[in-house]
């Protein structure tokens, strides 16, 4: 998936998930935080996103690093009620990737479970389509148009939901 249905599915999770009752400031800099974990595994940092693919995209290494992101409790006057949970959604938005990637229509899917594994994740949807080279295509648009469609409608039905939502969860 691009950067758009990654973020738009990052946001979703933030929406349905997020406690109420905070700042603006709060949610800025939290569901910022969502969009960066969603968009983690393809990030190119030296020796990661799709130069080290196999790395990147393990739901085991995913599982690994973001249980480091429970360091940042030990940070004093951290709310480790609200925070424990954040942290549990942030790492949700980050395995959120690996799930999208399965679903392009190749069928291929992706390996996410090296090293232990060679098996593919295969969830393909046929409406997914990968990009192509070079970046400014009617066939990208439409990539980057179909993904903003079911995503967005994804966001718009969490909005919703959270809306019409009586009690905080
Ligand atoms: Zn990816």
């Amino acid at each position: 998936m691009t950067t758009v249905g990654h973020s738009l599915a990052g946001l979703s999770i933030a929406v349905l998930a997020l406690p109420r009752g905070r700042s603006l400031l709060w949610y800025l800099l939290v569901g910022h935080l969502f969009i960066l974990f969603a968009n983690l595994p393809d990030l190119p940092l030296p020796g990661w996103g799709h130069a080290n693919y196999q790395v990147s995209h393990s739901i085991f290494v995913t599982m690994l690093l973001a249980s480091t992101l429970g360091l940042l409790m030990l940070i004093p006057g951290f709310d480790n009620r609200v925070g424990f949970r954040v942290l549990l959604l942030w790492s949700l938005a980050w395995l959120s990737h690996m799930v999208l990637d399965a679903m392009y229509n190749h069928g291929l899917g992706i390996g996410v479970f090296w090293p232990f594994s060679d098996a593919h994740l295969v969830l393909p949807l046929p409406w997914f389509e990968t990009l192509s080279w070079p970046p400014v295509t009617e066939h990208n648009r439409n990539v980057f148009a179909t993904e903003l469609a079911f995503f967005g409608a994804l966001l718009v039905l969490s909005l919703l939901l959270r809306r019409n939502r009586r009690r905080e969860i």
